[in-house]
């Protein structure tokens, strides 16, 4: 069944829209659908709300909070930690590219010189 369509005493039609606030955790609710372009300092006076959803249990309200704090830190360790990854996989492709830079010089040089050279580029290499 569709919600009914509920105004604000804006004027504006409302938006089912979900609290997110410790006391009502997930609980929905008919927000005014020009809620985000109110400056915020008129928000308080002229936000209109009326609940949809029935209120929620005190076990759930007590436990969600606690829940989403916990997700929210556990979405910013996972940022943290694929960023070190990509920093990581970025400096072991520098460290490969230089080896094989090396190794291609290497193979130049060993071609380029006599017996005599090439002994001299290995020892001052200290290869
Ligand atoms: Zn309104």
């Amino acid at each position: 069944m569709a919600a009914p369509i509920v105004y604000c005493k804006c004027g504006k039609k409302t938006k089912i829209r979900t609290s997110w606030r410790d006391p009502n955790p997930s609980r929905r609710f008919y927000g005014c659908s020009g809620f985000n372009i109110i400056p915020i300092q008129l928000r308080l006076i002229v936000v209109f709300s009326l609940w949809y959803d029935p209120p929620i249990c005190k076990r759930a309200s007590d436990v969600i909070p606690g829940l989403l704090r916990r997700v929210n830190r556990l979405e910013v360790e996972n940022k943290q930690f694929e960023t070190g990854l990509k920093s990581r996989a970025q400096s072991r492709i520098l460290a490969t590219r230089l080896i094989v830079e090396l190794v291609l010089v290497m193979a130049i040089l060993l071609t380029k010189f006599g017996d005599n050279e090439k002994e001299a580029i290995v020892l001052e290499l200290g290869m």
